[in-house]
């Protein structure tokens, strides 16, 4: 049997539900495939603060250095002040500077735009998302929008790696350089130097106003979106509608060294403690963490008993038309598993 020490971080809001869901059925699917996980919990944001007087406590910080690996539920931020980020504080630690969103349909769940399948991938550590900010006067401030050809030639390099690898035709990068001329400039002269090595991969640019309409218009004549941090961030909630909203679509954040593995969506306090998150996000970002810690076989048998619970229909969470809750999911994932994939 083989051990993978994973770091786990619940999250709060809503976080600890959906955690404890997939935590059970990856133990379950590990139990069945030779494969055991050593979770390593710790708490971050404001529930760390008020027991270890940190938001993120150092053993958090090497539990991550140590594994490598790290599921984590969503973390609150508060709105116009407070503490930094969490998540973007541990991108920038641990330097995860590409943003994996797949974007896919589930089989058997209807929505508005069927047999969507786009990636989105996002830089992870610059532009205003830095959250790099200060007051010049009083009623004057300042974000600085921060790019380098660095940080966008990496970017750049990785969606074109992904789509030459797994056969994806189209990278479009989505820039405002139209106004940004300098910021978005750089970060488009980049993508457009590093797109010239993949000649069998087609190279679009489209401005991100005009990208929102075109997506809304026709999400299907997109294959792979390659994105500064911000635009990122909003085409990803954005695309998750298509097929069925925040509670579907996984993420994963990518650097050398660690990886985080997490939902696209935040701590949804309107819901949280009632039984009613969708798991399945936490999930399929656990399905991508089974890949790349080379469980394949265990990353099937989750991934078959989640579309198995879907194409039934039977059994689903409110936000995608069901009436079940977190824990009824869970449950019927687990014995969808229970058959022979
Ligand atoms: P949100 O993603 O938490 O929620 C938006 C809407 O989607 C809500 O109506 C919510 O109920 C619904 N939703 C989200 N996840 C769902 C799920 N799994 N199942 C069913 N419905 C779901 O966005 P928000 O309300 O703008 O943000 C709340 C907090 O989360 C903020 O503090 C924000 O900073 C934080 N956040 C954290 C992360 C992260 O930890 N990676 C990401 C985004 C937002």
């Amino acid at each position: 049997m083989k051990t993978h020490k994973i770091t786990l971080i619940p999250g709060d809001g809503i976080g600890p539900e959906v955690s404890s869901a997939v935590v059970s059925i990856l133990e379950a699917a590990g139990a069945a495939t030779g494969v055991r996980f050593e979770w390593h919990r710790h708490l971050a944001g404001a529930e760390a603060f008020e027991k270890t007087r940190e938001y993120i406590p150092k053993e958090l910080y090497e539990s991550i250095e140590e594994n490598r690996v790290a599921l984590k539920g969503p973390v609150t931020t508060p709105v116009g002040g407070g503490f930094a980020s969490i998540n973007v504080t541990l991108r920038k630690k641990f330097e995860l500077f590409a943003n994996f969103r797949p974007v896919k349909n589930l089989p058997g769940l209807k929505t508005k735009y069927p047999d969507v399948d786009l990636i989105i991938v996002r830089e992870n550590m610059e532009d205003l998302y830095a959250g790099l900010e200060h007051e010049v006067v009083p009623g004057v401030v300042q974000a600085l929008k921060v790019i380098t050809s660095k940080g966008s030639t990496r970017i750049a390099k990785f969606a074109f790696d992904y789509a030459r690898k797994h056969g994806r035709k189209k990278v479009h990068a989505i820039h405002k350089a139209n106004i940004m001329k300098l910021s978005d400039g750089l970060f488009l002269r980049c993508c457009r130097d590093v797109s010239l090595g993949f000649p069998e991969v087609s190279y679009h640019e489209h401005i991100v106003d005009n990208a929102c309409m075109q997506l809304v218009m026709n999400p299907y004549q997109y294959d792979v979106l390659l994105t500064e941090n911000l635009y990122g961030d909003i085409l990803s909630d954005l695309c998750s509608a298509f097929v069925g909203g925040l509670g579907l679509v996984p993420g994963a954040n990518l650097g050398t060294e660690c990886a985080i593995f997490e939902a696209v969506h935040g701590s949804a306090p309107d819901i949280a403690g009632k039984d009613m998150a969708n798991p399945t996000a936490l999930l399929q970002s656990a399905v991508l963490m089974l890949h790349h810690i080379n469980e394949p076989e265990t990353a099937e048998r989750v991934q078959a008993g989640l579309e198995q619970v879907y194409r039934e229909g039977k059994v689903l969470t409110k936000d995608v038309g069901g009436t079940s809750g977190t824990k009824a999911f869970a449950d019927a994932v687990l014995k969808a598993m229970e058959a022979p994939v």
